[in-house]
C-alpha cells in the first residue's frame, strides 16, 4: 500500500462532474507505472487496457476466468458556482449529500480547472425540500479579486474545508473526501500491483466513474454504451466504496464484504466466492453485512444484468456530516471531515488482490456447501 499515493488522491479537489484533478493525478500515476488506460465517451477512465479495441478483446478472450470489473467513483458531494452576487459573493448550487446543521460560517474550499482558487465561507445555506441535504447557498471569498479572476461562475466548484485536505491521527485518516477517493485509490493501486502478474491482469478491468453522487451518471453512461454486453466470457462487477459506518461495519475492524446496498442484495454466487476468499485471507480482519446506508454502483451493474458484489471501507462522518464527531466536527449533523482506518484500506487492497487470483471457483462456489447439506440430510432421514 502506498500511503503517499492515497494521500495525494485525497488532497485533490473534486465534485460531481468536476473530477479533472483526481483524473489528472491518476493518469499521471498510470503513465509513470506503465498502466494502460483510456477515457470512455462519458469521460470515465477505463483502467487496464489502452483503448476500446483492447477492452473488447479482453471481454472476448476465451477463458474460464471471469473478468473482474472493479468500479469506484472519483467525485464527492460538492457545489458548482451559479451566479456572482458581488465582487466576492457567489451563489452556489449543491450536488449530492451533505451535512444539514451548523452550516453557516463553515469554511469552504473553491477550485477551478487550474487548481485551488480560494478559501471561502458559507454565509447562507438553504436545504432541499426534504431537509436532508443542501440545495443552494452563498459563499463569500476571502480574496476580493476572485470575481475578476473567474468571471464565469460555472467554472468554480468546491466543498467543505477543514484544517487540511488530509491528515492522520494514529491509524485514522481524516480528509475532506474519502468517499470514494479511497475506492479510486484501491483500483489504481491494484492496477499497479497487477503489472507484475500478467496471468491475473488479463482478467482485470477498472472503471473510475464520474458524477456518482448525483445518480451514478458516469456508471450508467458506461453501461449504456453496450460495450460490456459484447462480452463472451463472464464479467463480475466489484464495487469499491467508502460506506457509512453501521453496527457490524465498524471503523478499524476491517473491510466489509458487502452483501447489498439500500436498493438490492448482490449476486449470491459471486458473493459466496468473496465470502470464502475473505474467510481464508482475512480471517478475523473483515466484516460482512448489508450496507444499506446508501446505494452504490453494484446496483447499476445489477440493473444492467451483470453479477455484482461490493467491498466497503467503513466511513466516519459520511458525506461530511458529523455522525461520529471527532476533530473539526462543527456539532451533530454539522460539517465534519470524513475518516477511515488505514488498516481497513490495507486489507481492502489485500481482498481485491485475492479476488484477482486465478483458479477461484466462480462457476460452482456453493458446491461444497451443497455437498454438506446432502450429507446432513442423509444422516437425518424422516
Ligand atoms: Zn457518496
Amino acid at each position: 500500500m502506498s500511503f503517499k499515493l492515497l494521500s495525494q488522491i485525497l488532497s485533490q479537489p473534486t465534485a460531481p462532474y468536476r473530477e479533472m484533478h483526481v483524473q489528472k493525478l491518476l493518469t499521471t500515476t498510470f503513465d509513470k507505472h506503465g498502466v494502460s488506460y483510456f477515457s470512455d465517451p462519458a469521460g470515465n477512465i477505463v483502467v487496464g487496457v489502452k483503448n476500446l479495441e483492447e477492452y473488447k478483446l479482453r471481454l472476448r478472450q476465451s477463458s474460464r476466468e471471469p473478468v473482474r470489473l472493479f468500479i469506484a467513483h472519483t467525485d464527492h458531494p460538492g457545489f458548482h458556482g451559479d451566479v456572482w452576487l458581488g465582487e466576492k459573493k457567489l451563489k452556489i448550487k449543491w450536488l449530492g449529500g451533505s451535512p444539514t446543521k451548523h452550516l453557516k460560517k463553515s469554511g469552504m474550499w473553491v477550485a477551478s480547472a487550474d487548481g485551488l482558487a480560494s478559501d471561502a465561507m458559507l454565509t447562507e445555506a438553504t436545504l432541499d425540500k426534504s431537509k436532508r441535504f443542501l440545495a443552494e447557498g452563498i459563499v463569500e471569498f476571502k480574496n476580493a479579486e476572485t470575481k475578476n479572476a473567474f468571471p464565469d461562475p460555472i467554472k468554480l466548484f468546491g466543498g467543505f474545508r477543514f484544517k487540511a485536505p488530509v491528515w492522520t491521527k494514529g491509524d485514522l485518516v481524516y480528509t475532506k473526501a474519502a468517499d470514494d477517493l479511497v475506492g479510486a485509490y484501491c483500483i489504481s493501486q491494484l492496477a499497479i500491483d497487477l503489472k507484475t502478474k500478467q496471468d491475473q491482469s488479463a482478467n482485470f478491468l477498472g472503471l473510475l466513474t464520474r458524477a456518482e453522487e448525483v445518480g451514478f451518471m458516469g456508471a450508467i453512461a458506461h453501461f449504456e454504451l453496450g460495450w460490456l454486453g459484447e462480452a463472451t466470457r463472464k464479467v463480475v462487477c466489484v464495487s469499491l466504496e467508502a460506506s457509512r459506518a453501521l453496527p457490524g461495519a465498524e471503523i478499524g475492524k476491517g473491510p466489509v464484504v458487502r452483501l447489498g446496498d439500500r436498493a438490492t442484495v448482490f449476486d449470491a454466487k459471486a458473493l459466496q466466492v468473496l465470502t470464502q476468499v475473505a474467510a481464508t485471507r482475512l480471517k478475523g480482519k473483515h466484516q460482512r453485512r448489508l450496507m444499506d446506508g446508501g446505494t452504490c454502483e453494484a446496483t447499476v451493474a445489477t440493473a444492467y444484468g451483470f453479477p455484482a458484489i461490493g467491498i466497503s471501507i467503513p466511513l466516519g462522518n459520511y458525506h461530511n456530516q458529523s455522525f461520529e464527531g471527532g476533530p473539526e466536527s462543527k456539532g451533530p449533523l454539522g460539517p465534519a471531515p470524513e475518516f477511515v482506518h488505514k488498516h481497513d484500506i490495507k486489507n481492502m487492497l489485500k481482498l481485491c488482490a485475492a479476488v484477482m487470483e486465478t483458479g477461484l471457483n466462480w462457476e460452482t462456489p456453493w458446491a461444497e456447501r451443497l455437498a454438506n447439506f446432502r450429507k446432513t440430510h442423509a444422516l437425518a432421514p424422516l
